[in-house]
């Protein structure tokens, strides 16, 4: 269900603006002109996700807004036309998500990057790790106002501990100082386990000089916080690190990921089998290695066309989710796919596949007035313990076989 924007702006242009950036983010939006319809909307009991608030109304000139929404556990940004120190201050004190300054267009832009975070930073983990049960409430506060999953720890060793429970944890907030294990010990034993690609970590210490900066960023963290700090500072540095790792996550899925078909690419398909086989194989785990490819491919290429193609794919694509959930499966190439999977016995791994061979061909796939049939044909080698690259050869061998012998069939390696 979508959530719920409260839009506080006595500007008809301006609300209009926000509500077409909150509506393109998914949020239902509701507007109110004045403080008074605030309350009214207020006690609707309606469910507010967050609240957009204009700084000055014509009822409310001097912030009064702020209070109301943010007394009902709303979290709010506030929008203001006045950027002298004072009312920023006064604005600050107050637990908002954040204030933004119209002074431009920018400001708009950058209220978008707001409302998307406050609905996307759920997905962040955040462990704070601090002695001092004062300051680490703070910086808990400042980042469950946006929204971030928080987890908490008063120690180098507990927060160890609660990082190894918790995947969702993609940043470590440690104070410097602190009994068992320190932050800088703990960035230490931090960086054993986890890269700097998939883990943040952020110093925090209140020591005048700056020898700890550098001690901390030497040790493998990768940034550092002076106490005491505002929430402005404190803001950019955290959704710039978690920026970071959302990116590089954005390309490390892109460079194992099939664009046609979203199934793991030749790449992934290799690393994973890698690292799976050795272990099916000292589990003693049955297990299979099968090589997948279309049977007269560029024909329905050169019948129906290039995009019917690659919708033929994606379906095939389709199909093998489906009848081997849990499974590796991976587009190697062209119409070549390869599938990694375990199962009780040889024999009821060669069912899965021949259950999804016998199913692809007696499909029909829709493509514009015309229905495509296909077939498909498996070359597979069952707990082998050979290397990957020759396993993969000897399921080609065995896929060439089943083509020789007439196609839409499966082949098992070493029995031609
Ligand atoms: P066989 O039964 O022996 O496998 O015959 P085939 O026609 O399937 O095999 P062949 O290797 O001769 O042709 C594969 C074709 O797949 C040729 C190529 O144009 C087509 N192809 C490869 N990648 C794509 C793709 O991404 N989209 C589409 N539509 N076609 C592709
Ligand atoms: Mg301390
Ligand atoms: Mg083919
Ligand atoms: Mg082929």
């Amino acid at each position: 269900m979508a959530e719920r924007l409260l839009v506080v702006e006595d500007s008809k242009a301006i609300a209009k603006l926000i509500e077409q950036i909150a509506k393109s983010l998914g949020f239902d939006v509701t507007i109110a002109y004045s403080l008074a319809e605030v309350e009214n909307i207020l006690q609707g009991g309606k469910e507010f996700f967050a609240a957009t608030i204009d700084y000055a109304l014509p009822d409310a000139p001097d912030g009064e807004a702020i209070a109301c929404v943010l007394s009902r556990g709303i979290p709010g940004v506030v929008m203001t036309g006045r950027m002298d120190d004072e009312t920023r201050q006064k604005i600050l004190a107050q637990a908002v998500v954040d204030y933004i300054p119209k002074e431009n267009s920018q400001a708009f832009l950058y209220l978008k990057r707001i409302l998307h975070w406050q609905l996307t930073n759920r997905d962040n983990g955040i462990l704070v790790v601090d002695d001092s049960l004062a300051a680490r409430n703070h910086v808990v506060e400042l980042l469950k106002r946006r929204n971030f999953t928080v987890y908490s720890a008063s120690d180098g060793e507990k927060a160890l501990a609660v990082l190894a429970e918790h995947k969702n944890i993609k940043m470590v907030i440690t104070d410097m100082e602190m009994p068992n294990m320190d932050g800088i010990a703990l960035t230490n034993e931090i960086r054993k386990n986890y890269s700097r690609d998939q883990l943040a970590v952020i110093g925090i210490s209140g020591a005048a000089n700056g020898i700890h900066s550098a001690r901390f960023i030497k040790n493998g963290a990768d940034d550092f916080l002076r106490k005491p700090f505002c929430p402005e500072e404190f803001y950019c540095r955290i959704t710039q690190n978690i920026e970071n790792l959302n990116n590089i996550a954005q390309i490390q899925r892109a460079a194992n990921t099939d664009y046609l078909t979203d199934l793991p690419n030749r790449r992934a398909f290799i690393q994973y089998a890698q690292k799976k086989i050795p272990e099916y194989i000292s589990n003693k785990t049955h297990y299979c290695l099968a090589m997948l490819d279309i049977d007269f491919f560029k024909k329905i290429n050169d019948t129906y066309g290039h995009e019917a193609g690659d919708n033929v794919l994606k379906v095939i694509a389709l199909y093998m989710r489906r009848h081997l959930s849990g499974a590796m499966l991976a587009r190697l190439g062209g119409e070549e796919f390869a599938i990694l999977t375990t199962g009780v016995d040889e024999d009821q791994l060669y069912t899965r596949l021949d259950d999804l061979r016998r199913e692809i061909s007696v499909s029909q796939i829709p493509y514009e007035d015309q229905q495509i049939s296909m077939t498909v044909s498996f070359g597979v080698i069952f707990n082998s313990e050979l290397a990957l690259a020759a396993q993969m050869n000897e399921a080609d061998q065995a896929l060439y076989h089943a083509k020789e012998n007439g196609r839409n069939q499966i082949s098992i390696a070493g029995q031609d």
